[in-house]
């Protein structure tokens, strides 16, 4: 496949962008070689520099749930860019987009919107530190909140070992307010608790974990958090940015039947457009400024283009059988992929949650990160370079969710899987 323009673009790109991007997932590290640069994009599909056409199972990384340039979308923001695209003073927009997620999420009494998921994620932890007046979150390993100081945090040796930084630029002060435990694991949230209970802000979880390719909740696991949080005096959040309005329409809490303390949104909650959101009951809600003392704000918060553009997403996606029906296509795709391997002698382990989904090229159940990372990335590589020579463009990482939109129908998993029956043969 000719990747010309894209090449000559990377190189520009690196002269002038710090790693020539602007998040570093889009440099392609995770499978070694150059990102190819996207011109534009129609439903199931993302055309590159080249004029290369793509099935996109990566979606701006979640948001798209509807497919590139859902007309809905587009109408909805021209028409909103055309009355002014910002004003720093109340829309109306913003109150139906809060309804809307308050409708599917009714553990949020109140939402505050922002503009990134880290914004969002960042906001909570300062609001439940507010609110308990303790200090210590504690972290899941593997799991990720965005690149706020205190969550760039990796795992720590041993249960009790306070947090040690990930990133360089990341006081150690704060980092040592930050614990870490593995993923599906409730002996050592315990364990945790029992060591430093009253002084522990909130636990911080992806409930369907997403990051570390996706990984599903064990039975039980998010309510003994439930249980241990509300025992304590601390307060769970959910940070459900990627799989809010992914693993059903009210997110994990209505998949699995538990209730956050505070509640986080990202992704597709924006329709492709940058927006996060946090909420929970009015009680905690109205500390933030300006009814109580925890600040925070934003110029371009709530934004009219942003709000549109969610509301229309959700409006579309709320339609009967639309989300029903990606979940299926989602399955299809899975157990296709599935057959494949197997029938190629190609060892995987395949999960999948509503509209997300992962296969990890390995031999072992992935049941947290260390499991995860036995997987084999090489042969991921090899096998996300044929798919995407054959129009198939998977995450440029083995730790990334593949995730379906409205516009994926049965001619492109027909495709997709032709694609990898090849894919397997050769990696
Ligand atoms: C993407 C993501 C974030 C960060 O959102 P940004 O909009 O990239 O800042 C936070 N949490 C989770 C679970 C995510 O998947």
């Amino acid at each position: 496949m000719e990747r010309k323009r894209s090449s000559e673009l990377w190189q520009a790109a690196n002269r002038v962008l710090a790693g020539g991007v602007n998040s570093p997932v889009r440099a392609f590290k995770g499978v070694g070689g150059d990102p190819f640069f996207a011109v534009s994009g129609k439903g199931a599909y993302v055309t590159d520099a080249d004029g290369n056409a793509l099935i996109d199972y990566v979606l701006s990384w979640g948001p798209l749930i509807l497919g590139h340039a859902h007309p809905h979308v587009v109408e909805a923001v021209i028409r909103a860019m055309e009355k002014g695209s910002s004003f720093g003073i109340p829309t109306e927009n913003e109150i139906r987009l809060a309804e809307k997620i308050i409708a599917h999420y009714p553990s949020m009494e109140k939402v505050r919107l922002v503009n990134s998921g880290t914004e969002a994620t960042m906001s909570a932890i300062r609001l439940a530190r507010g609110y308990t007046g303790r200090d210590l979150l504690i972290k899941v390993e593997g799991c990720y909140h965005g690149h706020a100081d205190a969550l760039l945090v990796k795992a720590g040796s041993g249960l009790t070992t306070l947090g040690v930084p990930t990133s360089p630029g990341v006081p150690a002060p704060y980092a040592s307010c930050t614990l870490t435990m593995p993923f599906n694991d409730l002996a050592a949230a315990r364990a945790l608790f029992r060591e430093h209970g009253d002084r522990i802000a909130a636990i911080i979880v992806e409930p369907v974990a997403g990051n570390m390719g996706v990984v599903p909740p064990a039975e039980g696991y998010l309510q003994g958090l439930r249980q241990l949080t509300r025992e304590s005096g601390a307060l769970l959040i959910f940070d459900e940015v990627m799989c809010g309005f992914r693993v059903a329409l009210g997110g994990a809490q209505a998949r699995y039947g538990v209730t956050a303390d505070l509640t986080v949104l990202g992704k597709v909650i924006g329709g492709g457009l940058p927006v996060g959101a946090y909420g929970g009951p009015a009680a905690i809600m109205d500390l933030l400024s300006p009814t109580g003392p925890v600040y925070q704000a934003g110029t371009l918060s709530g934004n009219p283009l942003a709000t549109a553009a969610g509301i229309a997403t959700l409006e579309a996606l709320e339609q009967p059988g639309v989300f029903e029906s990606i979940a299926k296509k989602t399955g299809d795709l899975c157990a296709g992929l599935w057959a494949l391997a197997r029938s190629a002698g190609v060892p995987v382990f395949q999960t999948h949650v509503g509209t997300m989904a992962c296969l990890f090229f390995s031999t072992n159940p992935v049941r947290n990160y260390a499991d995860a990372l036995q997987a084999d990335t090489q042969r991921y590589a090899r096998f996300f370079w044929t798919m995407l020579d054959s129009g198939i463009y998977l995450a440029p990482s083995q730790f990334e969710a593949m995730f379906l939109s409205a516009a994926h129908g049965d001619v492109e998993i027909e495709k997709t899987l032709d694609a990898a029956r090849k894919a397997f043969a050769s990696c």
